[in-house]
């Protein structure tokens, strides 16, 4: 039995985890795959505190998990599929049924992050892992001097598209409007390589290829006309899904599947707390989830010494 389970191990999670630790109270993380969450998917992080010049995504992570690591923060690899709250006499707690084990704990902090969207047109599913793809850090080497397009005006398609410049030899950017989402510094970086290019007003209806993509059927959104682009390599960045699937029955999620809190990041559950990209907020960023983690620590900390009194 843990004081708290924290379900997912990116920034958030890891910082919940540190703060639970501080606090003396007895917690393990549940991740489903590895330690770090979507942050890995970019190669850099230069926006966080501290790093001027940025810093490594792996490395920040690294870091995170050797400060739990050293108060004895254990990292359980197991896919929650459920939560199920429990009463035992007076005591009240909660059994996460993972895939393979099932785990109880008093109090429980959701940080499953979010997923990559998908992009739902023609030829998508059928080339994912064979040229489409929605991570560039993971894929950018297999695109060493091939031609590749980015689609999405969203911070990660900017920071994604620049860091395909290592490899590809010529990257177009392909964004629905004139203006973009992303921050204005990325766009100017991204104006200023030369290997970069900007089909804008513009979607695309569908890939087309044999084996491998060959070309993307790109329609201009204002005048409607459609044109066959070449092209090997698609990289798909048009926003996140949250992870919540196994807590949609019990929180209060909205409408496109992130969990409503309090301010203090209570959910709608008593004693189960949620933090980073998983929640309902106004800006996704990594310094934001460590500050959540930080917080629902603090309330789930709080919440355990109202029930012992
Ligand atoms: P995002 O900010 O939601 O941007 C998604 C982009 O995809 C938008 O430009 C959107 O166009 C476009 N889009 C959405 N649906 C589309 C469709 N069906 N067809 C064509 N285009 C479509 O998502 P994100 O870039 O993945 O970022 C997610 C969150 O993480 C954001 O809050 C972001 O700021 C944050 N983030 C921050 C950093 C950083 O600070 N370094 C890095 C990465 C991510 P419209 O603009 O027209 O809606």
């Amino acid at each position: 039995m843990h004081d708290v389970i924290i379900i997912g191990s990116g920034p958030a999670g890891l910082t919940a985890a540190l703060y639970c630790a501080r606090f003396g109270l007895k917690t393990m993380i549940l991740e489903k795959m590895v330690a770090g969450g979507q942050i890995l998917l970019s190669e850099r992080i230069e926006n966080f505190p501290g790093f001027f010049g940025g810093i490594s995504t792996q490395e920040l992570i690294e870091r995170m998990k050797r400060q739990i690591e050293e108060l004895k923060v254990g990292i359980e690899i197991d896919q929650a599929q459920e939560i199920i709250p429990e009463k035992h006499l007076q005591s009240h707690f909660f059994n996460v049924r993972g895939k393979y084990n099932s785990y109880t704990a008093s109090s429980i902090i959701i940080a499953s992050g979010a997923s990559p969207r998908k992009l739902n047109v023609k030829g998508e599913d059928k080339f994912i892992g064979r040229g489409v793809s929605y991570c560039g850090t993971c894929d950018g080497p297999l695109f060493k001097g091939k031609e590749v397009v980015v689609i999405g005006g969203g911070n990660t398609a900017i920071e994604e598209a620049l860091f395909l410049t290592n490899y590809a030899a010529k990257v177009s950017i392909i964004h629905r409007r004139q203006q973009f989402r992303a921050a204005k510094i990325l766009e100017e970086k991204a104006r200023a390589n030369p290997k970069i290019n900007f089909i804008l007003d513009s979607v695309i209806d569908e890939i087309t290829g044999q084996d491998k993509p060959e070309a993307v059927v790109i329609r201009n959104v204002k005048t409607n006309s459609t044109s066959c682009f070449s092209c090997q390599g698609v990289f798909i960045f048009v926003g996140i899904e949250p992870n919540t699937g196994f807590v949609k029955n019990l929180l209060n999620i909205d409408e496109s599947g992130f969990i409503m809190t309090d301010q203090s990041l209570h959910t709608s559950k008593e004693g189960v707390f949620a933090c980073g990209d998983c929640l309902k907020k106004g800006l996704y960023q990594v310094i934001n989830a460590c500050g959540e983690g930080a917080l629902a620590a603090d309330s789930a900390h709080k919440y355990l010494l109202s029930r012992v009194k």
